[in-house]
Order: C-alpha cells, then structure tokens, then sequence
C-alpha cells in the first residue's frame, strides 16, 4: 500500500484506476524516409481520423451551442482534406522524402503564412485553423492524445494542473475524481471538481510516480488521502465512507422542494455557479432557486476562434430557456490571470493577476464586449437575465459598461429585436477598491456579487494559483470577512441585493456568519445547495446574530 498526502478539497471518496493526463507533444522527431507509398498511407489514415474527430467535436457543439457553434469544426473538416493542402503535404512526403509528421508541419506553416499574409481579416484568421487542423492530424500521427482520457472506463485524473481551457475539452464521464501536483482550493480543477460533486486532492508534489499509472487508486477528499494499492483494513474503511456519503446524499434529497430559511425566519437564496448549458441539469436536478453565476469565459475557452454573436446568443438562451424564468446571472467575460485564450494574442504580463483581465479587456476591446452584449440582451427575451461585470475597481468603469448596454439595447430596438427590460445590472465585488468604494458602486447598480476567490486573492495579496501559499491565502480572515460586512452594509443601505458567488459561499462554518451581515444570495456548485439548505435551516440568526458580529468586529478578533 502506497499513501501519497495532499490537501482535498471536496469532501467526497473516490475509487477508481490511476490515470496520468496526456498533452499533446509539441514538437515532432523530423527523419529520412525510404518508403514514400507506406508513409503517405500512414497520413492518409491520420487525416481520416482527424475527419473523424472533428465529425464528433461538430455533433458534440450543435447539441450544446447550436449549428453555427458546430459550423467551425465543420471548417476545419473541409480543410484536412482540401485538395492544395493535400497536395503540398503529398509532394513533401514524395519527393522530399520527409516523414508525414514533418511533411504536415511545413505545410501548416507555408499555409499559416500565407493565410497571415492577405489582407482581408477573414482569410489571416484562417491561420491559426489551418495549424489548428494540422498539429490534430500530427496528433494522430504520433498517437499523442490531445489532452484527453484514452481509458474505456472512468478514472482519477492525475494531472500537474489543468489549464482552464483543457477542463473544458475533457470528457467528464470518465472523471471519477483529481490529484494535482500544485494547484489550489480556488483553482478551476477544484472548482470544477466540486461542480461535478468528485472528490479532489491538490498539491500532492511529485509524490505520484509514472509507475503507479493504473493502479486502483482511493481519494479521500476530506483528508486530502491518496491511497495506491490499499490494504484490506484501510479498502473496507474508506469504502464504508463511501457509502455513508450515499446515504447522506439520499438523506439530503428529502430537502428538495424546501425553503432555505432559518429557524428564525430569514430566508437567503441558494443558486448555482455554472460552466455553460450542460451544467443546468445539475442545477435543476439540486434544486437550486437559479443560477448566480455563469462564467461565461468557458464559451470562449471551448472554441479556437471568438464565438460569434449567435454562438453566444445561443448558449445564453439555452441556459435562460432550461432554467424556466429562474433568475439567471451571466457574467460577462472574465479572462486574463489564470484563464489565457491563444487567439486573444494578448501581449506577455509580468503580472497578469494585476494586468488586463476582465473587464479592463472588454473596456479596452469594445468590439469583443459589444458582441457579447448584443448576444446577452437578445438572450434576455427568453427569462430572467442578469448581467453582471468582473473585476470592478472604479465607478467610472461600470458607467462605461452600462452605456455599451445602453447602445447596445438602442440597437437591438431600431433593428425591431426583441429584449427584456428588467434585464439586472451588477457587478462583481473582487477588489479592495471595488468594497472601499462599495457605497458609490451601489448607486450604479442592481446587484452586488462577492467573488471571494480574488477578493481573497486581492486583499490578502496573496496569488490564489500558488499551493505553497496554503496557510497564507486565507479565504476566513477577518479581513475578508470585514470587507463582506463592509460591502453588505452599503448595499442594503442602497437597496441593492449581495450575493456570494465565490467558493466560500458553500463553507458551512460560515453560513452563520453570511446570514448575521445579511446576505442576500450564496451562489455555489450544484452538489452544494442540499447540505447549504440543511446548514441554513438550523440557524437561529438572532440568536447567534450579536456574538457573531462582535466577533467580527471587535478588537480581540483572532489575527
Ligand atoms: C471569484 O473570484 O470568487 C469568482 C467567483 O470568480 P473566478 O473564480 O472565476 O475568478
Ligand atoms: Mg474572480
């Protein structure tokens, strides 16, 4: 029995083969060959299942986005197969006797460049799809897996860490759980472990070895255990507490159709952070009151180029739609930091925590948040839309924003396209200088949404990504905590509602703390809006009220 030790960060168990994530090779062996006939076979068969992939990709995207969404993948089938291409590749591996490996890299490149070279944006665009196109059939070639799970069954995902834009593209019925090497509690893979209600142990260092690759393996994600080979004794003690979290589960369903209210009366609403439409059936499924965060980035890491108008527009509507008139909150585009997309071509940053991220892009690239607008308020006539901003520092930022609403909606009504116009306006509350200046920012809009992953972050000046930092980034100090009040006060003060869309809004030793200030919204993962509703409802808040905000507020508060 081997046990490896790192920090969980959902509490569930999870037994499964140990699988170690793939990433496409970037470079490739380039050599002499001597049979052309076998090796243009050899790329004949690679671009077949390239076709073949990209088929499955289109039908995946028109379930989830619509056909226009499916329509570049469709591009991109046309191209692996288009005759100059074909023939530039051909003539490579026949008379330059080059490998078909090399002989498709040269010809993305000449294609590349050529495409870069012509002056309509349309074709330079065609660049990066051609080389899109040709490192899938390079994939094929070598048998790398593009960054997925070549397993017939479910598995735990090992992984150094996974880029926002490779969770995306993973199959997640074959995910029964992760391990990172590094990695943090608010890091997207535990974010996306706890919205699939999978256990995940982060930080665990290089103590997993390649050998250890399909062993069965047993995560405990609330003591943060590794087990490889398990003995007998500790199989049957941690199989027991998986179904003990079975029965729970069961227990908790019984909460479904109830209201989140305390002992004492207060209710605060329980909705569901998201990813995009496939989420929404989890939302349903855990009786959530609606969605209080849809990161809507993901629309934009899923695709190799931006997604147009009504890529968006549909996904948005699928969401509004399947939600049935629950309140929806989408925010807008939120990338930058941790979450990097190649045909953005943003220039390097030293520090892209503190860089052009979120909304400073949109305010920066109007044209990117125009479309994403446009696509928003189209959405809006089909439920209850809110829109809501990232990153906020300044008042003047959020006028700018709204008066891209406002001529956005201008628009919408001069072409005769209908919209909402109770559509809610607000904004992320993820700075210091967003609380400090929360009672000028509250006049500007409907809604205040804490996100304590950067507000942490941010306050604490303490990089979320940085797993050596654990003790440090400190989502319950009381500076946090402070600011939450701070941001409470001025929003009720204004008659604007506060929600908590950051992670913390699902830790249960809080819970008493978030009604005492007041919260209004807590917007966590599906899995945790059952144990939230037990938690809420055995809280007696003027009770615990007095002692919790002289805790807070008073001057032992432990530092
Ligand atoms: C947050 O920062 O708390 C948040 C909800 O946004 P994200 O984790 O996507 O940065
Ligand atoms: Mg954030």
């Amino acid at each position: 029995m081997i046990l490896v030790q790192g920090k969980g960060v959902s509490t569930s168990v999870a037994i499964g083969p140990l699988y170690f994530y793939q990433r496409a090779k970037s470079t490739i062996t380039r050599y002499e060959i001597e049979n052309a006939d076998a090796e243009w076979e050899r790329f004949k068969a690679a671009q077949a299942k390239a076709i073949e992939q990209l088929g499955e990709l289109a039908e995946k995207a028109r379930v989830e986005a619509g056909d226009e969404a499916a329509l570049l993948f469709e591009t991109h089938q046309m191209m692996a197969e288009d005759m100059e291409y074909e023939e530039a590749i051909q003539t490579a591996i026949q008379e330059t006797k080059i490998n078909a490996e090399a002989a498709v890299t040269d010809t993305a490149a000449q294609f590349a460049e050529m495409f870069a070279s012509m002056d309509d944006p349309y074709f330079q665009a065609r660049a990066a799809d051609v080389k899109d196109v040709s490192n899938r059939i390079i994939a094929a070639l070598t048998g790398a897996v593009q960054g997925g799970i070549d397993s017939a069954v479910p598995v735990i995902l090992a992984a150094d860490d996974l880029a926002p834009s490779e969770t995306v593209q993973l199959d997640k019925s074959k995910i029964l759980g992760f391990i990172t090497e590094g990695g943090s509690g608010s890091s997207h893979t535990a974010i996306l472990a706890r919205t699939m209600g999978i256990p995940a142990i982060i930080g665990v260092g290089d103590q997993l070895k390649p050998e250890y690759a399909g062993k069965e393996v047993i995560i405990d994600g609330s003591t943060g255990s590794v087990t490889i080979d398990a003995d007998e004794d500790t199989r049957t003690m941690l199989l027991r507490k998986l179904e003990d979290q079975k029965k729970m589960r069961e227990m908790l369903e019984q909460l479904k159709g109830q209201p989140n209210v305390s002992k004492d009366g207060q209710s605060v609403k329980v909705f569901c952070n998201i990813g995009g439409p496939d989420d929404v059936p989890a939302v349903l499924a855990n009786d959530a009151g609606g969605v209080g965060l849809f990161r809507s980035e993901f629309l934009y890491l899923n695709c190799d180029d931006f997604p147009s108008e009504d890529v968006q527009f549909e996904a948005y509507k699928k969401v509004l739609s399947d939600m049935g008139g629950k309140e929806v909150v989408i925010r807008t585009l939120d990338i930058g930091a941790d979450k990097q997309i190649g045909y953005f071509n943003m220039p390097k940053e030293e520090n892209p925590a503190l860089g052009n991220r979120a909304l400073r892009i949109c305010l920066n690239r109007p044209e990117i948040f125009h479309t994403q607008l446009r696509a928003l308020f189209r959405a809006s006539a089909f439920g209850k839309l809110g829109i809501m901003f990232p990153m906020v520092t300044s008042v003047w930022e959020v006028r700018e924003a709204k008066k891209m609403c406002d001529r956005v909606k201008t628009e919408l009504t001069k072409e005769g396209i209908p919209f909402s116009e109770d559509v809610e306006i607000g904004i992320m509350i993820e700075t210091p200088a967003a609380v400090l200046m929360s009672d000028r920012l509250a006049k500007e809009v409907n809604f205040f949404s804490c996100g304590t992953n950067d507000l942490t972050q941010y306050t604490l000046a303490c990089d979320r990504q940085n797993a050596d930092l654990g003790r440090f980034y400190d989502p319950h100090h009381p500076a946090v905590l402070r600011a939450l009040k701070m941001v409470c006060d001025n929003a009720h003060k204004n008659g604007v509602w506060v929600g908590i869309c950051g992670e913390l809004g699902a830790d249960l030793a809080l819970t008493e703390t978030f009604l005492s200030i007041g919260i209004d919204e807590l917007s966590v993962s599906p899995r945790s809006v059952l144990p939230l509703r037990q938690k809420i409802r055995e809280i007696n808040v003027a009770a615990v009220k007095d002692k919790v905000l002289a805790d807070l507020l008073s001057d032992e508060t432990p530092l």
